[in-house]
């Protein structure tokens, strides 16, 4: 193991991953990347990974807006296909309506390709679509879903062929400080001098925020995901759903006859400790999710179960991440607490905290919104929809 490195960063995710890989693009060289298993092994590998831009706010518009340009450039500049680019959906009910209508403006006028379309035109898109309580449809063409594997394993060749290392299989154990300020890791093989640390890790971010005094204001919830298999001959939807009538998510995969299903908000947080959770889903909740499903698609009544699983959100006040540098721990910087929907978003918050780390100010996107000070400020970003809708 080498004794020093320009910057570690806990955590190979998808968050970690990208910014170890814009790291080495903004041409750092002596880059380690720790991970404690295999790469994606955390919220990242369980992620529904559908790619929308509609959010109440805008740095997360803007964010997911950047992050499908670099989707999009990922066959070229990391070898691997990892976007399926189907477009995305939102059907909404009548109690949102007036929010979303707002909403929709205010994405066009940050740039985003979307519009309302007719509920009439919705089952281009959805065949078999039960239209009841569905009060207005948002098409956005330029969503889709990801492989959120591929895009670890992307961003990680991409880092290598610049010289960033990947320990996996690697805990960080602790962090190291001196007159406040950031002099190294220590991990489960040795210890690592380094003036810059990033936290990445997730559902654990809280447990490494800790080893340098902080106390981040993350929650950890299960989320339960179930994948089904349809009859042949029966038309999946040919876009990513967010469905707030019927408070479901779902996706076409790259196979041909399957779709990924879970249960949006509004719905409670369920604790749970992050070393030890049921991965597996409760028969309660793919009875619910089946129920819910085959009540908006009823032609799916008799799709077979073929997979389910049990993930986790970390989750911050305001549902939106953290990604600043930590305030009174110089060299330490925070890109976390997801909160149910940053897969999205990882692309392009890799390259802006590269920046914030390189140059001090992130410049593609501004990302002071997601300052850490915000909840004690008391100005945390405001959700028209709740959750993790944004
Ligand atoms: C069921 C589910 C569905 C989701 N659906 C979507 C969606 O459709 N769209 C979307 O945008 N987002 C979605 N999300 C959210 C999204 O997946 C997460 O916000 C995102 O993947 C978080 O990435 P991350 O890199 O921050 O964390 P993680 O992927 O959890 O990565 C953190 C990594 O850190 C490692 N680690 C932790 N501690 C240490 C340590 N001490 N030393 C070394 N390594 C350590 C872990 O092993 C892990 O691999 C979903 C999440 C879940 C659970």
């Amino acid at each position: 193991m080498p004794l020093t490195a320009d910057a570690v960063i806990i955590g190979g995710g998808a968050v970690g991953t990208s910014i170890l890989y814009h790291l080495a693009q903004s041409g750092m060289r002596n880059l380690i990347l720790l991970e404690k298993d295999g790469l994606s092994a955390g919220s990242t590998g369980d992620s529904a990974a559908i790619i929308r831009q509609h959010y109440s706010n805008p740095v997360s518009t803007q964010l997911a807006m950047r992050s499908i340009e670099i989707l999009k450039s990922f066959p070229e500049k990391l070898g691997q296909d990892v976007f399926d680019q189907t477009g995305w959906l939102f059907l909404v009910p009548e109690d949102a309506g007036e929010s979303f209508k707002i909403n929709l403006k205010q994405l066009q006028e940050l740039g985003v390709n979307t519009r309302e379309i007719s509920i009439d035109e919705a089952p281009q898109h959805i065949p078999g679509l039960n239209p009841d309580g569905i009060a207005h449809v948002a098409f956005e063409p330029d969503g889709g879903f990801c492989d959120p594997q591929q895009l670890c394993l992307g961003f990680a060749n991409g880092a290598q062929s610049k010289g960033a290392q990947i320990l996996l299989n690697t805990p960080a154990t602790g962090i190291s400080t001196s007159n406040n300020r950031v002099t190294g890791v220590t991990t489960s093989t040795g210890h690592i001098d380094t003036p810059i640390v990033v936290n990445a890790a997730g559902p654990w971010a809280h447990k490494v925020g800790r080893w340098a005094g902080l106390d981040l204001p993350l929650e950890i919830s299960r989320e339960q995901e179930i994948m089904v298999r349809v009859k042949p001959g029966i038309p999946l939807p040919k876009t990513a759903v967010s469905n707030m009538v019927d408070r479901i998510y779902l996706r076409p995969t790259r196979e041909q006859d399957t779709l990924l299903v879970g249960v949006g908000h509004p719905k409670a947080n369920e604790s749970a400790d992050p070393d030890n959770y049921n991965r597996k889903t409760d028969a309660e909740f793919v009875k619910d999710t089946v129920e819910r499903l085959t009540k908006r698609l009823p032609h799916m009544v008799g799709a077979d179960l073929i997979a389910s699983w049990a993930g986790l959100y970390t989750i911050t006040p305001d549902w939106n991440m953290i990604a600043d540098q930590a305030a009174g721990v110089d060299g330490l910087f925070l890109a976390v607490g997801g909160s149910g929907h940053s897969f999205k978003l990882a692309p392009a918050l890799g390259e802006c905290m590269a920046e914030l780390i390189v140059r001090g100010q992130s410049d593609t996107v501004d990302i002071t919104p997601l300052r850490a000070s915000r909840f004690a400020e008391g100005s945390g970003m405001l959700s028209t929809y709740g959750g993790n809708r944004g």
